[in-house]
């Protein structure tokens, strides 16, 4: 007879949140992951008593309660409010777009001067579009200055977006920002939901906590022992790569990756903001973190006298690089629903999370998803 209920196949966010679930209920499981430490990308490592967001910046946000109390319930999370600066050669601007940007482009400094401003150059954007006879924005570029004119489209989104994606923003497809929120107020915080923050003492105590009671095996690959690791359990929760699960029988779906370069600087305080955003094309990197202003704030980032800063250079992936944005064309959609098909015939495997579902998912989402799972009746 298996040992366990569950086998968890990955202890990121998703496998940690049902570990958790799945233990409350009386389920033995677990959790295994082919890195040498657990928490997937949400893994922190302590360098100079600061926690290094090791897999990219992690900030937790959501306006559902439920979620939040669950996490706050396993560790009480800080009151870091995320507020990135832009840094466009030299010239520094806060994001969101808000009358502070509106300001700082422009000195503007009332919400009708500011409409105005945009109103006029959307017109533009407009006229140009008729002229050519597109009724509505073909690619990214014409969508970003149909929603917010010329000058923030050059200075703070161009070629932040190129830079991302690695292509030009006249042959992205409109839809990655069908949405960009413009503020008429004064208000810098990058999310609109109800409730943010870091975990104090970090995200390992976050993961350490869903996993309280679960068996927990590192360096561990499914695939390196697949047999063996199939017999341990009565049940898999799988949240690797849906087409490595397959053998990449139909083919690999492709992602783009990130490149980390950090360093430790010798000044306790480098930027003064955890995020900036380089959005000039010529710098490579698209932004600096500054991992300790998600955990000390005001005086208090002088108490150490170092800090750690991290470059993000963005790339398309490769074999051995991490797999972190999913491409969500029609080329990578359509072997998606192939492989969706074939998972829906593996009766004894749940496949979730952002690798296994091929899909963006913020932390939040992830945690409502596994408490949606009803414990254990909904489970196959
Ligand atoms: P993961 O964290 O990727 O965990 C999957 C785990 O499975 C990994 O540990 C992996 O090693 C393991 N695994 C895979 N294959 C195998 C195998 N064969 N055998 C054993 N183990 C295996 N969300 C936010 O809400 N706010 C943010 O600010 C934010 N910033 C982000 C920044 C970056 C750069 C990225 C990439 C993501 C960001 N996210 C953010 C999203 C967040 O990381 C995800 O929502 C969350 O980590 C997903 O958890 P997961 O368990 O699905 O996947
Ligand atoms: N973006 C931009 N300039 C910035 C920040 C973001 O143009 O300074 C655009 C860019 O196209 C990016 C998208 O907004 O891909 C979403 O960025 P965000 O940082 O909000 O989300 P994430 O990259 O973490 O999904």
């Amino acid at each position: 007879m298996p040992k366990y209920d569950y086998l968890i196949v990955g202890s990121g966010l998703f496998g940690s949140t049902f570990a958790c679930l799945a233990t409350r209920s009386g389920k033995r499981c677990l959790v295994i992951d082919k890195r040498p430490h657990l928490g997937g990308n949400v893994y922190c490592e302590e360098t100079e008593g600061i926690n290094v967001h090791k897999y990219g910046a992690h900030i937790f946000h959501t306006s559902n309660k439920e979620v939040w109390d669950f996490v706050n319930d396993i560790v009480p999370f800080n009151r870091y409010t995320n507020s990135p600066i832009a840094n466009y050669q030299g010239e520094l601007y806060n994001l969101p777009f808000n009358m502070n940007t509106f300001r700082q482009l422009w000195g503007v400094t009332t919400p009708a001067e500011a409409k105005s401003k945009i109103e006029e150059q959307r017109q533009e954007a407009l006229d140009i579009m008729r002229q050519e006879g597109a009724a509505e924005p073909r690619n990214l570029e014409e969508q970003a200055l149909y929603l917010v004119g010329r000058d923030i489209y050059e200075r703070l989104i161009k070629g932040y977006t190129e830079k991302q994606w690695g292509r030009p923003c006249n042959e992205l497809p409109a839809f990655i920002i069908r949405r960009l929120p413009l503020r008429f107020v004064f208000d810098n915080n990058y999310f609109n939901d109800s409730y943010q923050g870091i975990p104090i003492g970090g995200y390992n105590r976050l993961i350490d906590g869903l996993l309280k009671g679960s068996d927990t095996l590192t360096e561990t690959d499914f695939f390196a022992d697949r047999a063996n690791l199939e017999a341990v359990a009565d049940r898999i929760v799988y949240t690797g790569k849906i087409d490595e699960y397959f053998g990449y029988s139909l083919g690999h779906l492709d992602y783009r990756t990130l490149r980390f370069e950090t360093e430790v600087a010798a000044t306790p305080n480098y930027q003064g903001n955890a995020v900036v955003n380089y959005t000039a094309a010529e710098i490579p990197y698209t932004r600096i973190i500054e991992h300790k202003h998600f955990e000390t704030f005001g005086d208090d980032v002088y108490l150490n006298p170092h800090t750690i800063i991290t470059r993000e250079y963005p790339a398309e992936a490769t074999k051995c690089s991490e797999p972190f944005y999913p491409v969500n064309d029609e080329k990578n959609q359509s072997l998606l629903e192939k492989y969706r098909q074939l998972a829906t015939k593996e009766k004894n495997v749940l496949f979730g999370g952002r690798l296994a579902e091929y899909k963006y998912y913020d932390m939040a989402p992830i945690v409502e998803k596994v408490l949606k799972i009803r414990f254990p009746e909904n489970l196959k």
